[in-house]
């Protein structure tokens, strides 16, 4: 359900914190740039047939960069690009500059799935993107099929290798955390990464698959995981957390090997800290990974709205957030969107 914010009332919109009504504070805007992928993941994507949004659809780097001028008035201090592939997006280090340049950006990061990374990396990091998230589920290339439903892992490893020789402040690696699928991927993953000294984070499967299989029995949890690495690597030892609202629960090997992170969103949720706001690709605001209602801030881009309506429109939007997504309880709602029309 789409919602067009009423019009601006006064200036006081500009004034205060970006606050919801649990007294949680705004501060990082995950902006979608595209819901298509060149992969298909069973757990975001349908595998064939998937339905697009029209070019025209989707934000300008103008209309994303106006929004982010906005939001960054009202306190948003943190942007993450995603997608879909934000990579297969035309020209994407064109936006990175755009937003890099905005007074107020702190950080810019981009998670992405790797395969065009090896030709990106470097126009990237020369824009000003700072921070990257590379998703790497698995080190073989016949369980990468079979997650991705495409060939690839070969590029995704270029992908990283680039990426690391350019030299970014930080580099994580995603790896989704699926009972079954995971279990064998985790000690290669992390030996991997310990020799990279990349830091990897395990990310609990969610219900946002565009085929609506997930069961809960698939949740390979964090603490599952834990126990299979302190199998192999010794004790781990949890690392306080880096800033408020981080979603990742953080461990240093013994050794000296770096660390490593759990995101653990079905069994531990942490929606009493979220500080996130989304803009989709096609440029609804939405409040949670899980909100089933939407804020039209295209509209407004499009229309004849104020900077001051955008603003009201992003309270709007915080303002209504609920206390948590709710995935354990008995009334929970799917989204209609899945992840890659999202943007996770
Ligand atoms: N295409 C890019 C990529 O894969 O990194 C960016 C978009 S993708 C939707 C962002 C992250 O969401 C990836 O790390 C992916 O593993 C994760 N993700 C996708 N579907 C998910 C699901 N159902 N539950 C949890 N995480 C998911
Ligand atoms: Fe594409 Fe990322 Fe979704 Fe995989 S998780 S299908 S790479 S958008």
């Amino acid at each position: 359900m789409s919602q067009n914010a009423a019009l601006a009332p006064h200036a006081s919109v500009w004034e205060g914190p970006l606050l919801d009504g649990f007294g949680r504070l705004h501060t990082d805007l995950r902006i979608s740039v595209t819901d298509r992928c060149n992969i298909r993941c069973f757990y975001c994507m349908p595998a064939e047939n998937v339905q697009f949004r029209p070019r025209e659809e989707l934000l300008s780097f103008e209309e994303i960069a106006r929004f982010v001028c906005v939001a960054v008035r009202l306190g948003i201090n943190k942007l993450r690009l995603t997608g879909g592939e934000p990579l297969v997006r035309h020209d994407l280090h064109k936006l990175v500059a755009l937003l890099a340049g905005i007074p107020g950006v702190r950080d810019l990061a981009l998670t992405t799935n790797g395969m065009l990374l090896a030709e990106q990396a470097e126009a990237l990091r020369r824009a000003g993107l700072r921070r990257l998230n590379i998703s790497l589920d698995t080190l073989s290339p016949s369980a990468f099929r079979q997650i991705a439903r495409r060939d690839g892992l070969e590029r995704v490893l270029e992908g990283i290798a680039a990426a690391q020789r350019v030299g970014f402040d930080s580099i994580k690696l995603n790896a989704m955390a699926i009972r079954g699928i995971t279990e064998a991927e985790v000690v290669p993953l992390a030996r991997f990464a310990r020799q990279r000294q990349l830091e990897l984070r395990f990310i609990e499967f969610m219900p946002l698959d565009a085929e609506g299989r997930w069961q809960s029995d698939q949740v390979l949890s964090g603490a599952e995981i834990l126990q299979l690495l302190e199998a192999e690597f010794g004790r781990l030892v949890p690392v306080p957390p880096k800033q408020p609202g981080q979603p990742a629960s953080d461990y240093r090997y013994q050794d000296g090997g770096g660390l490593v992170g759990f995101i653990n969103p079905v069994t531990q949720p942490f929606c009493h800290d979220c500080n996130r706001l989304r803009l989709t690709a096609e440029g609804q605001v939405r409040n949670c990974l899980f909100s089933t209602v939407e804020w039209d801030a295209r509209a407004l881009l499009r229309g004849n709205g104020s900077d001051a309506d955008l603003a009201w429109l992003i309270r709007q939007c915080v303002a209504a957030k609920k206390a948590g997504h709710g995935i354990n309880s008995e009334e929970f709602v799917r989204p209609q969107r899945a992840m890659y029309q999202i943007g996770g």
